[in-house]
């Protein structure tokens, strides 16, 4: 016991009163459990407990005292925001000053000539007990940083507005950094904590006087319920105004997404409606700013619905594999080289669904390897059944997700398929999106490499549509990168573009890495690619992807 009692760091406890009497008495009853400190008036206590705020357990203040007496010090302890969790028991022997001090917010009194020893010592340590648990029910309360709600209590205030109070019409805005792990990475986590606690301040001034209430998780979203805004932008210019004050280098980007109050709309879903929205507005730099609409609406219908017939799509055979061809153009006529595996969904009642609608769904909600398990087992029989048919084998890529990664049966799941259908690993290729090499370098480095060590060929996807890093192609270890041209269109210097296009693929060439060029869609962009040496094609301007039928038309002539 007495060890456990030496070891903990005592309580701190300020004893205020300006009868030394008093002072020894209660410094008699409390110093075996406490460390104890004296003031002899008001003045010298609010000194004592400013100096000491951050360990001070408790105030032991006597009322009347010369200089400033102790209602004075309660009122203004009460009045500083750092200083009011201080629990203050006062000492009166007033029965009519106990009601006051109390109704000053004193948390509890004891009376003069003091009572029974035990009976002070379990005030004191009833009230440091109760004080420090309301203090941990405040910090788990809010967002250390910021101070602003933690996320359960956001909702839970926010879920209590909308239940009790509809009339108020809250909307929700999601405030979000664009890249804020670079912005901590080139500035510092201390500047980067920085900006999110002034942004915070920020938020906490714009919703101040309001019925607003706001929240911080995730390191950098910020999630704001307040009355709806006659100028959404004008709050965003606002938000990112302060922020441009903090450095002139920094450069931090703020992207908002608001969802409009709706009766029938909980405030979780209107939440994850505002975070869809600016979710949008990633990298795109001019609108940084988007309202959940209508279309939106619509979008989260499809949404939901593609999501539940995913099942029933496989079961009723409505998903299908298209083939496009891959040319090699050193030979005249240009050679079928291979072939890329691409999904479509034949719905019975949208119609044909583009990969573009659905892959990004089913990649955020986990369903994606049911797409791409039936697309790597399709396009692995296809090929042994070519090469009965037609004596030869056509490789084929295969698209794997970002996702897919992650999946700890990768490898059997892959080498499975191609010893099923007794096929070479390396005619069965993998396409891996440059983009997912950015975001999980490390951990796609190691299973792209066992991919490879066991055979497979891996070639890096849409190479220079997303946010190349040079570096990257020093450590990532693919056989092949498809250069995607489609970053061509659109505005911009054509000629700049064809400069770039024809530096990259000696660069390639250096690397004595293979290249083959996708998106290509006019002759002129062919003849550009082959005479600056790219040998392999892919695009609408040799074929679209097409069904098994019509490719195997190609394949036989
Ligand atoms: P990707 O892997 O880069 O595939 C090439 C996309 O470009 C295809 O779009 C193809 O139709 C289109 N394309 C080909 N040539 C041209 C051209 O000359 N001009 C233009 N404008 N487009 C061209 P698609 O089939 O709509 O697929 C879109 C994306 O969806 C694919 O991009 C791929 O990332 C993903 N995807 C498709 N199938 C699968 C799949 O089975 N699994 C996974 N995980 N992703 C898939
Ligand atoms: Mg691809
Ligand atoms: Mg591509």
């Amino acid at each position: 016991m007495i060890i456990s009692k030496q070891l903990r760091k005592p309580q701190l406890v300020l004893i205020v009163d300006d009868q030394e009497i008093n002072r020894d008495v209660l410094g008699m009853i409390l110093e075996d459990d406490y460390e104890i400190l004296y003031a002899c008036n008001g003045r010298e206590a609010l000194d004592m407990i400013r100096e000491y705020s951050d360990r001070l357990s408790v105030v032991l203040l006597d009322l009347i005292m010369p200089e400033m007496d102790g209602f004075e010090v309660l009122s203004r302890v009460r009045a500083d925001e750092f200083l009011r969790r201080i629990p203050m028991i006062v000492l009166t022997a007033e029965r009519s000053a106990e009601l006051k001090a109390l109704q000053m917010g004193a948390a509890d009194f004891i009376t003069k000539p003091f009572d029974m020893h035990e009976v002070i010592l379990a005030r004191v340590s009833r009230i440091i007990e109760l004080s420090e648990g309301r203090q941990l029910i405040s910090a788990a309360e809010h967002d250390p940083l910021t101070n602003l709600y933690s996320r359960n209590f956001f909702f839970e205030y926010a879920n209590r507005i909308h239940r009790y109070h509809s009339v108020w019409q809250m909307d929700a805005v999601v405030l979000n950094i664009e890249q804020f792990h670079s912005v901590n990475a080139l500035n510092g986590r201390e500047f980067g904590d920085n900006a999110l606690r002034v942004l915070g301040e920020e938020i906490k001034t714009f919703l101040s006087g309001t019925k607003g209430i706001a929240s911080r998780f995730d390191a950098d979203r910020f999630d704001i319920y307040c009355a709806p805004q006659p100028d959404y932008r004008a709050l965003l210019d606002r938000f990112q105004e302060r922020m441009n004050t903090l450095s002139r280098n920094a450069n931090i980007r703020l992207r908002m997404g608001v969802a409009p109050w709706r009766e029938d709309v909980e405030p979780m879903q209107l939440f994850d409606r505002a975070s869809a929205a600016c979710s949008m507005v990633r990298g795109d730099y001019k609108t940084r700013l988007m309202v959940y609409d209508e279309d939106m609406r619509e979008r989260e219908i499809l949404n939901q619905r593609l999501l539940n017939d995913l099942r029933r799509a496989v079961e009723e055979r409505e998903l299908r594999v298209y083939y496009q061809p891959k040319y090699n153009v050193q030979c005249d006529p240009p050679r079928l080289s291979s072939a890329e595996a691409l999904i479509r969904w034949q719905h019975p009642d949208l119609g044909m669904v583009s990969p573009g609608a659905f892959i990004p769904l089913f990649e955020s909600n986990g369903q994606i390897n049911v797409v791409d398990n039936f697309v790597w087992s399709e396009a692995a029989r296809q090929i042994a059944r070519w090469k009965e048919q037609f004596g030869v084998t056509v490789p084929v890529s295969v698209n794997l997700s970002r996702v897919d990664v992650f999946d700890p049966a990768l490898e059997e799941t892959l080498t499975g398929l191609v010893e099923a259908n007794g096929l070479e690993r390396s005619s069965l290729k993998l396409e891996v999106t440059e983009s997912a090499y950015t975001e999980n370098a490390g951990q796609m480095i190691g299973r792209i490499s066992r991919l490879r060590e066991l055979g497979f060929e891996i070639e890096m996807d849409d190479f220079g549509s997303g946010y190349s890093s040079l570096n990257m192609l020093k450590e990532v270890p693919v056989d092949r990168i498809k250069l995607d041209l489609r970053f061509l269109s659109g505005k911009g210097d054509m000629q700049r573009g064809h400069v770039i296009v024809s530096h990259v693929i000696q660069m390639i060439a250096s690397l004595r890495m293979d290249l083959i060029a996708e998106g290509v869609e006019t002759e002129q962009q062919a003849l550009f690619l082959q005479e600056h040496g790219c040998s392999c094609m892919q695009g609408f301007h040799f074929y679209k992807p097409m069904d098994v039928e019509s490719f195997e038309k190609i394949v036989a002539s």
